[in-house]
């Protein structure tokens, strides 16, 4: 159930008060972790899709060592490209869908696969154009416009940084990760940079990996226990309010 539009500006102000002291706890501002081009990391974060990020990564260098272009894993036989990717989970069904991504930019561009013209629009048409291509999510358009080498202030939200802002009340307690997106992004202001914008991702995935763990989060020792009022009913005893998060 959605929170009411009364608490906005009480959200706001408590998930920049948790940006400040979860960036200063891990260390903000964190370098970029990616170089990619806007395609190449578009595929990446298919393949990532409830992968070990080591395992992900292997599937993709196997990918690109096997296919040079993105137009030859496009056209490949599939069979082919499921057997490069063999080492993430759901080669069979990941190795279609990229395909049929590819196919799809290509068609709508009319050309070579490339996504560098994104540049060109604003962060919600964006997104909304990536999030038109069947199998492409909220998740994967912001990890492309944020991670590649457009630098664009689209915030993904993954399972440790929903997990986080559903314990700390930022979200509703039935809200899963697509439509956290948007509601996440709206607590944020709307002039933050991209480098903003990844500290902020960063800063509530640390959390949730360091500290607010799925199993017996460490509320003890936790910089935003006075924010938490899932964290401050576990430590009194008092019932916990039960969240939708996943592992
Ligand atoms: S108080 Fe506990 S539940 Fe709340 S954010 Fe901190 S570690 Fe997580």
């Amino acid at each position: 159930m959605p929170l009411p539009d009364s608490d906005l500006e009480a959200r706001r102000t408590k998930a920049l008060l948790v940006h400040e002291r979860l960036c200063a706890q891990y260390g903000a501002p964190f370098p970029f972790f990616s170089t990619k081009d806007p395609l190449s990391e578009l595929i990446s974060a298919l393949l990532s899709h409830r992968t070990r990020n080591q395992d992900s990564h292997r599937a993709y260098q196997q990918l690109v060592a096997r296919f040079p272009t993105w137009e030859q894993v496009r056209d490949a036989p599939t069979e082919e490209v499921q057997a490069a990717i063999s080492s993430c989970t759901w080669p069979e069904q990941k190795a279609p869908r990229i395909q049929a991504v590819l196919r799809e930019i290509s068609a709508r561009c009319g050309g070579p696969c490339d996504l560098a013209f994104l540049a060109e629009k604003t962060v919600p048409e964006a997104r909304a154009w990536l999030e038109t291509i069947p199998g492409v999510g909220p998740k994967t358009s912001a990890a492309t416009l944020l991670f590649s080498s457009l630098r664009l202030p689209a915030m993904p939200v993954d399972s440790h940084h929903h997990r986080v802002a559903q314990r700390l009340n930022l979200i509703g307690p039935k809200v899963g990760t697509e439509a956290a997106h948007a509601l996440l992004e709206a607590l944020l202001p709307p002039d933050w940079s991209a480098q903003q914008v990844y500290d902020h991702h960063e800063a509530l995935m640390f959390h949730g990996q360091k500290c607010c763990y799925f199993h017996s989060p460490a509320c003890g020792r936790c910089v935003v226990l006075d924010q938490c009022p899932f964290g401050q009913a576990r430590l009194s005893g008092a019932p916990l309010p039960v969240l939708a998060y996943s592992k």
